[in-house]
């Protein structure tokens, strides 16, 4: 079979991150990041065939971080028309409820993308920016956006719905849309393809720095716990998840602060690092290993929550058959695994503690053998993911 790739793009406010995915082998053939787009100290990491190249320079915008990556791609390689590119995929964090599921990019869809700005003010004018200079630079090959919310979309009315009154949620659009949803498909059906199985019942676990739990059935999210915005459910680096909203409002009235001090609060100053002052896992992990209480508490209050959302997950499903632990948190921190499982045995989830300190690249099970819940640790892969749904969309 002749080679073909995707090049994914991930475009933030200030940085590009890129992968030449082949979608049929899972290789990267090239992966790097453009970072400090606009600012004095801009600087970019290519990789390619294991070589890893660098240099730093202003970076003027995103043209001209991308501009700089194709060039790279024809000096030191690869050579993008060599790799068999099909498609440029493009990651968009909110969808909204128009998308659900990847779009190929015309002025429509980019319409739409613009439109969806206030529901994802932090990612989607930068999402945009990326789509509009990739497809100036790359005029010759079609552009696919592939939306964070689309495996969201068809979550079942009473997950997506706030008791919000209704008028005011329908003329604001104000529903869960959830996040992070192409890496939750994405370690879902891995799941499912190494079981065996179509009708599992799975909580997904992605904890990075963002993080957020999933209840599927079969191949469909039932629920999720990133709502409108990315900030509710789980307890993450920098964000609080689940908190009162009258919260907001005390604040507002005993601090007197205003809507984008609370944004910020809520989203940069609290979780783990409005905790301990680190949002970095290794970092509060290593402070608790010293005695440090404050770390202590801050893991006990991020494990509690995780127990939580998988009771509540398993309530919501009528079981669970597997439960699987994703992204940078939960591919490395062996001893968080173990403490999310303790407790749960009721549940029919149990660790075992070998398999569990086993550090395997690919998907594993650390669950003993007849367990009554699989556990598992899949590694997942966004740009992969991206890349498949990609070339699916185009051969339909
Ligand atoms: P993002 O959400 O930014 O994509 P990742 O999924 O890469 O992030 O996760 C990043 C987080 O993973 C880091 O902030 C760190 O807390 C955590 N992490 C990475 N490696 C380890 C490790 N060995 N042990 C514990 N936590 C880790």
């Amino acid at each position: 079979m002749t080679h073909r790739t995707v090049l994914v793009i991930n475009s933030g406010s200030s940085s590009i991150k890129y992968q030449l995915v082949d979608p049929d082998t899972g290789d990267a053939l090239a992966s790097g990041l453009v970072e400090r787009i606009g600012e004095e100290s801009g600087a970019l990491t290519h990789t390619h065939n294991g070589e890893r190249h660098t240099e730093a320079h202003p970076i003027a915008d995103h043209g001209d971080g991308l501009r700089r990556v194709i060039e790279l791609c024809d000096e030191v390689g690869p050579d993008l028309q060599e790799s068999g590119i099909v498609a440029v995929g493009h990651r968009v964090v909110q969808g909204g409820s128009h998308f659900s599921r990847a779009a190929i990019v015309d002025d429509a869809v980019t319409d739409r993308i613009r439109e969806l700005i206030p529901l994802g003010p932090l990612h989607n004018p930068a999402n945009l920016k990326g789509i509009l200079v990739a497809r100036d630079l790359l005029p010759d090959v079609p552009h696919v956006a592939v939306f964070d919310t689309a495996f969201f979309q068809g979550l079942p009315p009473e997950s997506a719905t706030y008791a919000l009154n209704r008028e005011v949620a329908e003329k604001y659009s104000i529903r869960r849309y959830g996040a992070h949803g192409t890496s939750h498909q994405f370690v879902s059906r891995s799941v499912s393809e190494l079981l065996q199985r179509e009708d599992l019942k799975q909580v997904v676990l992605h904890l990075g720095n963002g993080a957020s739990a999933s209840a599927v059935v079969g191949a469909h999210a039932v629920d999720t716990s990133m709502g409108l915005t990315p900030l509710e459910g789980l307890v993450m680096g920098t964000r609080t998840g689940d908190i009162d909203p009258a919260v907001a409002f005390h604040l507002c009235r005993v601090a007197g602060m205003d809507v984008a001090e609370i944004d910020d609060l809520f989203n940069k100053r609290s979780g783990l690092k409005g905790l301990t002052g680190h949002n970095d896992m290794r970092v509060v992990r290593g402070l608790a290993e010293e005695g440090d209480e404050r770390a202590i508490l801050a893991l006990g209050v991020y494990t509690h929550r995780l127990r939580k959302y998988i009771g509540a997950y398993a309530a919501v499903m009528g079981g669970i058959d597997a439960l699987t632990f994703t992204a940078g948190v939960g591919e490395n921190n062996v001893e968080l695994r173990a403490e999310v499982a303790e407790g749960l045995e009721f549940l029919g989830i149990h660790v075992d503690g070998d398999r569990n300190a086993v550090r395997a690249s690919g998907p594993h099970v650390i669950s003993p053998d007849g367990a009554p819940v699989t556990v598992l640790v899949v590694p997942t892969n966004e740009e992969l993911e991206i890349a498949r749904q990609s070339v699916a969309l185009l051969e339909n």
